[in-house]
């Protein structure tokens, strides 16, 4: 199989996209964007100052009232020109997200494509945004209704392993609902973002109604002192999450903010094993390991424990490392050298407290790309809920094995994590399926299912400390997040 070709070696410098124009950031703080198979720099990203940021509200705020008395069919048009652009596009969108953030093609491809179905859902606005009313429904002659209108600026502060993905949960129906926008992407993997403004610049946007601002604390920090800000949707790491959510009550803010997982699979005795190995590799490696729904904690419960853990190391061997634009690779590289040490410490940490580490990923060479951030699959066994490997997230391609009795000492166990973005259960047993839906607190179920991804058009976030919130992301909770209610009783006299 093919290596595919980078869409190009080096990006230069990222800019930022204000008011429809691109800018230069005046910022003295530069950072080198790695491609995190090669190491090889592909570019440089500023981290833009507060003044820069204050810019791109006060654009954004400029642009709000004309684009709020845009007709919704008309920004709809704008989405439907933004989806023909991504189809043409969607291959280099793809390629462009696997050099930067290490993740393989197909994974890449995945991405990009549940990108471009936010852009189809937020096409549906005209029938999304609408409110409803009640003839006579205050009193005779009087009239009451609803309109769901639009509030102003809203913004986006993204993390490092969904590039094209995440900010696509929420911007397509801040815009398309009326509001204007800015996204801060991850100081990480900017390039996506950079590509995808340019096709946003195409697809005729007017100007400051979306807009992209690179960097990280000075860059995030307005979003909350600026007045005309009225809301934040944040994704990243739990303490990162509590701090955005604690800043937005300070200053009046919307907040939705999406934290860190620990995900448990609970395979029962009964279930089907070929398949059931097969469908959790991609929870267990796609993006190794580096999603917040990825699966890191496997429990087997009762007889399967055995044949399941042999069969899950079987095919662990069998992962193909390299780098994410050879189409023959079944797993890439983590994000940076520090993600690496990270996982590597939760390794170590795992031997020092006692797992059996059965396949030991921590030493992989990958022929060409020797200095990447490559971690081969990972299984611990004999692993017991106190162990630090079975608590906290690790972020990579690591499996923490846990042998247990009964599926209420499973549901027990998920229930000690702090974290609730998902789980899954596999079985064909209705009654375990339904038990496991109904009393595990998480937002995301799986029922043979190890990558439990919302579709665009349904919503998505976790529990506990997985998200801080109410209303999720993409679908009609993102349209209610972006909008208000407004009642009006009329009565002619
Ligand atoms: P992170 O928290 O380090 O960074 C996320 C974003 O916050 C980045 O844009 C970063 O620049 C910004 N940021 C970081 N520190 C900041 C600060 N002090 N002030 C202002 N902004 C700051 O997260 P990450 O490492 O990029 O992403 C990985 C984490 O994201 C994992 O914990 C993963 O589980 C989580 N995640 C969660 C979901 C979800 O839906 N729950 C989805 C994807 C990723």
């Amino acid at each position: 199989m093919a290596v595919l070709s980078e869409v190009k070696k080096n990006y230069g410098k990222m800019k930022n996209y204000v008011n429809g124009e691109w800018v230069d950031s005046n910022s003295s703080k530069l950072l080198d964007m790695e491609n995190p198979a090669t190491t090889d720099v592909i570019g440089q990203v500023p981290l833009s100052t507060r003044d820069e940021t204050n810019a791109a509200i006060e654009a954004a705020s400029d642009a709000w009232w004309a684009w709020r008395e845009t007709s919704p069919v008309s920004r709809a048009r704008l989405m439907f020109n933004l989806k023909a652009i991504m189809e043409r596009e969607f291959e280099n969108i793809a390629r462009i997200i696997s050099q930067e953030q290490g993740k393989t093609i197909d994974d890449a491809r995945g991405e990009t494509r549940r990108c471009i179905e936010n852009v189809e859902v937020a096409s549906g606005i005209t029938s999304l945004q609408m409110g409803y009313n009640l003839e006579d429904g205050a009193a005779a002659n009087i009239d009451e209704e609803v309109i769901i209108s639009p509030l102003g600026v809203f913004a986006a502060v993204c993390p490092f392993n969904f590039p094209g993905m995440v900010p696509f949960w929420f911007w397509p129906y801040a815009v398309a609902t009326g509001n204007t926008y800015i996204i801060k992407p991850s100081e990480q993997v900017p390039m996506t973002s950079q590509y995808i403004f340019k096709l946003i610049d195409e697809a005729g946007f007017p100007p400051g109604v979306v807009n992209l601002v690179n960097g990280r604390e000075d860059a995030v920090n307005p979003l909350f002192e600026h007045p005309a800000v009225k809301g934040v949707s944040f994704v990243g790491s739990t303490p990162v999450a509590k701090w955005i959510y604690k800043m937005g009550g300070q200053h009046g803010k919307r907040v939705q903010a999406q934290g860190g997982a620990k995900n448990s699979l609970v395979v029962m005795p009964d279930a089907i094993l070929d398949k059931t190995v097969n469908n959790m590799l991609a929870s267990f490696y796609g993006c190794a390991g580096q999603r917040c729904l990825a699966g890191s904690n496997l429990i087997g419960v009762g007889d399967i424990a055995e044949p399941l853990l042999k069969k899950l190391l079987d095919a662990s061997q069998k992962i193909k490392v390299g780098y994410g634009l050879d189409e023959s690779s079944n797993m890439g590289p983590v994000i940076s050298g520090a993600a690496k040490k990270k996982v590597l410490g939760y390794i170590d940490k795992g031997v020092e407290e006692g797992a059996k580490l059965l396949l030991d990923g921590r030493n992989i060479k990958v022929p060409g790309y020797e200095k990447g951030h490559f971690i081969g699959p990972t299984v611990f066994k004999d692993v017991s809920p106190d162990m630090t490997i079975a608590k906290e997230e690790i972020f990579g391609p690591v499996v923490s094995f846990m042998a247990m009795d009964s599926l209420d000492d499973a549901i027990e166990f998920i229930h000690t994590s702090p974290f609730g973005n998902a789980a899954s259960i596999y079985t064909q047993n209705g009654k375990w399926a339904r038990d496991f839906r109904y009393r595990v607190q998480c937002g995301n179920i799986g029922i043979n299912v190890g990558v439990v991804a919302a579709m665009a058009y349904f919503p998505f976030a976790g529990y506990k400390d997985s998200f801080f919130g109410d209303l999720h992301g993409q679908g009609k909770d993102a349209v209610a997040f972006f909008t208000d209610r407004k009642v009006v009783i009329t009565r002619w006299f």
